[in-house]
């Protein structure tokens, strides 16, 4: 198969389309139209074997997890995702793997409505580069520099199941089967919580997405803000098959691993109820895990008061 057979085949006959989407895949450029009193927000990562996921991860876990690592991104900023590029480089034309790819990307792209509109294709060493776009009400948007001191500080979902399933590939962390499935699903099949950041625009100060680890991204919020926090171990929210490892191997999964892809964020104090009532509707676990100090530095320590001194590097490509 050629170039333009296989984007013909593959990519351009996926039919889903937004109406905002003037012209899609097929010419130079794709163009859209943003709706009047909109932002547009943008952002793009690259996914490369062995870095970003294990070699022997299947293509439809890459497709779906190319796009879940992007979608998660537009989430932790409040934006409504919409459209998206996919940059793809294979080493060959392998028509069974593009097939499997196609399959995990385009069941993230009808669940939530996002139109890929170009892309790119070239030979070389397996790499995934996705841009997506999604849109924010004017003035509105989820920065990492916004917490305040007395936020409280919650995280979506459980924190540590990548992590540690990215471990379990490794050594045997002694995890059930079934546990161990749950996991692996975790790692390969991140749920992007863009429903979530929608709903946290008018309630949240910041948000970030856990990818490198609730420390270190955490951290990000912090130096931005130029503000500190206490962090209560004991109210991290652990999956079952978390709890089933030692306590002090669980937290450190959870406070260092990344992979997650939840978002972790901050809101004004008096905003608790509001927010719980708008996360009882959606279904989503949320946990409210401390709080922003004005005092710099992050503080760990559990529920009885005294200090953490477990492990707290998260992980850095450098
Ligand atoms: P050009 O040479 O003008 O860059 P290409 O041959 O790269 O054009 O692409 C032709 C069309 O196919 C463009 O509209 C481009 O956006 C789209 N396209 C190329 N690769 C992909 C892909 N992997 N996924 C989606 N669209 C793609
Ligand atoms: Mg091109």
């Amino acid at each position: 198969m050629h170039e333009f057979e296989i984007i013909k085949n593959y990519f351009a006959a996926h039919s889903f389309k937004r109406a905002d989407t003037i012209l899609s895949i097929g010419d130079d450029a794709a163009i859209i139209s943003v709706p009047a009193n909109h932002w547009l927000s943008i952002t793009t990562d690259t996914l490369i074997s062995n870095v970003h996921f294990p070699a022997q991860t299947p293509p439809q876990a890459i497709g779906y997890k190319s796009l879940a690592v992007n979608l998660s991104d537009l989430a932790a900023m409040g934006a409504h995702a919409s459209w998206v590029t996919l940059a793809l480089t294979l080493p060959q034309p392998d028509e069974a793997w593009i097939k499997a790819f196609c399959e995990g990307f385009f069941t993230l792209t009808d669940q939530f409505n996002v139109q890929l509109i170009g892309g790119d294709l070239t030979k070389g060493p397996l790499s995934i580069t996705v841009q997506a776009m999604g849109l924010l009400p004017q003035g509105m948007g989820l920065l990492r520099k916004n917490a305040k001191p007395g936020d409280l500080i919650y995280v979506t979902g459980t924190l540590g199941d990548a992590g540690a399933a990215l471990r379990n590939l490794q050594v045997n962390l002694g995890i059930s089967e079934v546990f161990s499935a749950f996991i692996r699903h975790r790692l390969d099949y991140p749920t992007p919580r863009l429903k979530e950041g929608e709903a946290l625009l008018p309630i949240a100060h910041a948000a970030i997405d856990v990818s490198d680890g609730l420390i270190a991204d955490l951290g990000h919020i912090l130096e931005a803000s130029k503000v500190g926090a206490k962090i209560n171990v004991d109210h991290l929210p652990l999956s079952e098959a978390l709890q089933t490892l030692n306590k002090e191997q669980a937290l450190a999964y959870a406070l260092t691993s990344g992979d997650d892809y939840e978002l972790c964020f901050t809101i004004p104090a008096e905003k608790r109820v509001q927010l719980e009532s708008t996360f009882s509707t959606l279904s989503t676990q949320i946990t409210c895990i401390g709080e922003i100090t004005q005092q710099l530095g992050l503080t760990l320590h559990y529920q009885n008061g005294q200090p953490y001194h477990g492990t707290k590097t998260g992980y850095q490509h450098f």
